[in-house]
C-alpha cells in the first residue's frame, strides 16, 4: 500500500551533497534516497574517461556515506539488470518498485535534464548563492550584464570581505596586483592524490570496459572521490597555494599543469564542497594573516563572481544561448583539438594535459585553445562539444556560458564585454611555451611565422567594422587600420594559407 507521507528522495550524480535541499527536506525514517547510473547521461557528451570515474565513484561512496548514516538507499548501476537508461525513467520504475508516489528532487543545472524532469516539480538547488529570484532581479532592467557589478552585489549579500559596506582593503577587485607571468624556475606542489578502494576500482573496470574509445587517459586516477577527501584538497589548497593564487594566476607554464590554481572545480561541481563554504575558509585564511587579501579577493570573486554570474547567465539565456553565433564562424574542429598532434607548442602542451588529466586552468583554456578557435574562426557548437567533452568539471551550465560567451565571443558581448583575442606575443608574454615551438613568435607571416600573430590581426580585419564601436577594441582596429595595403594583404594571404594548410593536411 502507498504510503502518502513517504517520498522518494532523488539525487542526481552532480548532487552528492549532505546539505542538498531535497535531502535537507527529507526524513530517514520513512523516505528512500534513490540515485541511479544512467546511458542517457553517461552518453550526451563524450566524456572524458576520468569525468566518469570521479562522478561513478563520488556517486557509490556517497550512497555507502548515506546507508552508514542510517539512509535506506536504492542505488541502480550502470549495468543493473532492467536499468531502462534513462533518469526519468528510472525514477518511475523506482516509484513503482518501492510503492512509492512522491518524488522530491532537487532542479537538474542542465537544461536538459531539467526539462526532462520538470515533471516532478523540482526544488530550488541551493548550493548556488545566488537564487534564480535573485540573479533575475539583478538582471531585469539592466542594459549590460556585468560581472564586476553582480560581483559586488555577491560580496554585499553573503559578506565575504566586507567591512560594514565597504570592501576589505579599500577597493573591490585586486585584479592590478595579480596576473603576473610566472618567474623561470616556477615550481608548484602537486594536488594531493588519492588511493583507489574497491568502489573506485570497481568504477575504472566499468569505464574501461564500456567506455574505451571515449577521449583522455583513465590511469593514473587520482580524484578525490569522497567529502572527507576533497576536504583534503581544499585544505592543500589554503594551507600551499592560496596565497600565490592571483599572482600566477594567468601564468603557464610548460610541464606544470596545476600552478596556484585549486584544482577544486570538479568536487564544486557535484557536491564534494560547497561553494560558499570554500570562499569562508578562504576568507579566514586572510583574516588569520596566512594569505593577503589580492590573493584571496581574486580567489573569492572565481566563485561567488564569475561561477555564479555564469550561472545566472545559462539560466536566463537557455535554450537558445547554445545556437548563438554573432561571429559567423564556421569552420570545422580541427583534429589536434583532439589529438594534440600540431607543431603549434601552445596548443600541443594544452591539449596533451588535457588528455592526461582532464583539467588545464582558466588561462589554458580561455587563451590557448579558447583563443585559438576565435581567431580561426572555429563554429561555436562545435568548441562548445569539444570543452563539454574532455574536462572533469564539465557541465554544461558552466562550460556553455564560458565557451560560448567568454572564449568565442559568440553571444555578440553579452558576456564579456570584449573578445578575447590574443597574438602569440600575449603567450609569449605569460608563458615558456614558445621557447620550444617550432614557430617564430616575433614573426607575422612567413613560413615559420607564429599562426597566432595573422590569425590574430585576420580575426580584426575581419570583424573591424563591429569592433571599431567597442571602445576596448577601437584602439586595436585604429593600429590595424594604419597599416599599409601590402601589410594587409600578407596578413590575409598568411592566415588563410594557414587555414588551407589545416584543411589539406587533413587536419579539419
Ligand atoms: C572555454 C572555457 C570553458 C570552461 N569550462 C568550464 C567547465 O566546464 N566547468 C567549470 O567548472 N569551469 C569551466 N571553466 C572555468 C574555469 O576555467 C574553471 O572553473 C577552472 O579552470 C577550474 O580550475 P580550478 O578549480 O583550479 O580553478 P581556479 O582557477 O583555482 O578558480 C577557483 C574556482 O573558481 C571557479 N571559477 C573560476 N573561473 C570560473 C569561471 N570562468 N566560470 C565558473 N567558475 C569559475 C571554479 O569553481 C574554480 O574551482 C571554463 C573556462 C573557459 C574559458
Ligand atoms: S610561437 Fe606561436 S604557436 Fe608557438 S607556442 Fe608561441 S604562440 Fe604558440
Amino acid at each position: 500500500m502507498v504510503n502518502p507521507d513517504q517520498s522518494l528522495i532523488v539525487i542526481l550524480g552532480d548532487q552528492v551533497s549532505q546539505n542538498i535541499s531535497s535531502l535537507r527536506q527529507a526524513n530517514k525514517s520513512c523516505d528512500v534516497v534513490f540515485m541511479a547510473e544512467v546511458m542517457a547521461e553517461a552518453t550526451y557528451a563524450r566524456h572524458h574517461k576520468k569525468k566518469f570515474a570521479l562522478v561513478f565513484s563520488a556517486m557509490r561512496h556517497f550512497a555507502e556515506e548515506l546507508r552508514t548514516l542510517g539512509w535506506r538507499v536504492d542505488y541502480v548501476k550502470l549495468k543493473d539488470e532492467g536499468n531502462t537508461g534513462s533518469l526519468r525513467s528510472e525514477i518511475t520504475r523506482a516509484q513503482a518498485r518501492l510503492n512509492i508516489t512522491n518524488v522530491v528532487i532537487t532542479e537538474a543545472a542542465e537544461w536538459r535534464l531539467q526539462q526532462e524532469l520538470s515533471i516532478f516539480s523540482p526544488i530550488e538547488d541551493t548550493r548556488f548563492v545566488c537564487s534564480h529570484a535573485a540573479f533575475n532581479n539583478w538582471a531585469k532592467d539592466r542594459k549590460q550584464l556585468r560581472m564586476e557589478f553582480f560581483y559586488r552585489d555577491m560580496r554585499r549579500a553573503t559578506g565575504l570581505l566586507m567591512n560594514g559596506d565597504e570592501p576589505e582593503g579599500g577597493k573591490w577587485n585586486f585584479d592590478s596586483e595579480n596576473r603576473k607571468p610566472a618567474k623561470s624556475g616556477f615550481f608548484s606542489r602537486q594536488p594531493p592524490r588519492f588511493e583507489h578502494d574497491k568502489i573506485t576500482q570497481d568504477v575504472i573496470a566499468l569505464v574501461m570496459k564500456n567506455f574505451p574509445n571515449n577521449f583522455g587517459d583513465l590511469e593514473p586516477f587520482w580524484f578525490a572521490v569522497t567529502a572527507a577527501q576533497a576536504e583534503q584538497a581544499l585544505e592543500h589548497f589554503l594551507n600551499y597555494k592560496l596565497a600565490h593564487f592571483g599572482e600566477t594566476q594567468d601564468a603557464m607554464v610548460e610541464g606544470e599543469y596545476f600552478m596556484h590554481h585549486c584544482i577544486l572545480s570538479p568536487y564544486i561541481n557535484i557536491g564534494l564542497l560547497d561553494p560558499l563554504d570554500v570562499c569562508r575558509r578562504a576568507e579566514a585564511c586572510y583574516k588569520n594573516g596566512t594569505a593577503p587579501i589580492e590573493a584571496v579577493e581574486g580567489f573569492i570573486r572565481q566563485i561567488i563572481g564569475w561561477r555564479e554570474y555564469i550561472r545566472g547567465i545559462y539560466q536566463l539565456k537557455m535554450p537558445d544561448y547554445v545556437n548563438v553565433n554573432a561571429l559567423n564562424a564556421t569552420r570545422p574542429l580541427p583534429d589536434f583539438y583532439w589529438t594534440g598532434d600540431t607543431k603549434m607548442n601552445c596548443v600541443a602542451q594544452v591539449v596533451k594535459q588535457t588528455k592526461q588529466e582532464a583539467y588545464a586552468h582558466h588561462i589554458q583554456r580561455l587563451m590557448i585553445t579558447g583563443n585559438f578557435a576565435l581567431i580561426a574562426g572555429l563554429a561555436p557548437q562545435a568548441v562548445h562539444e569539444w570543452y563539454l567533452s574532455v574536462y572533469a568539471d564539465a557541465y554544461e551550465w558552466v562550460e556553455l556560458p564560458n565557451t560560448i560567451g567568454m572564449a568565442l565571443h559568440a553571444d555578440g558581448g553579452l558576456l564579456a564585454s570584449k573578445p578575447y583575442a590574443a597574438s602569440g606575443n600575449y603567450i609569449n608574454k605569460m608563458s615558456n611555451y614558445c621557447k620550444g615551438c617550432a614557430f617564430d613568435v616575433k614573426k607575422r607571416t612567413g613560413v615559420d611565422a607564429c599562426p597566432f600573430n595573422a590569425l590574430y590581426w585576420d580575426f580584426i580585419a575581419r570583424h573591424r567594422d563591429r569592433f571599431s564601436k567597442n571602445p576596448r577594441m577601437s584602439q586595436t582596429c585604429f593600429t590595424y587600420n594604419k597599416f599599409s595595403e601590402t601589410d594587409r594583404s600578407a596578413i590575409e594571404k598568411q592566415a588563410q594559407g594557414f587555414l588551407n594548410g589545416l584543411v589539406s593536411s587533413g587536419n579539419y
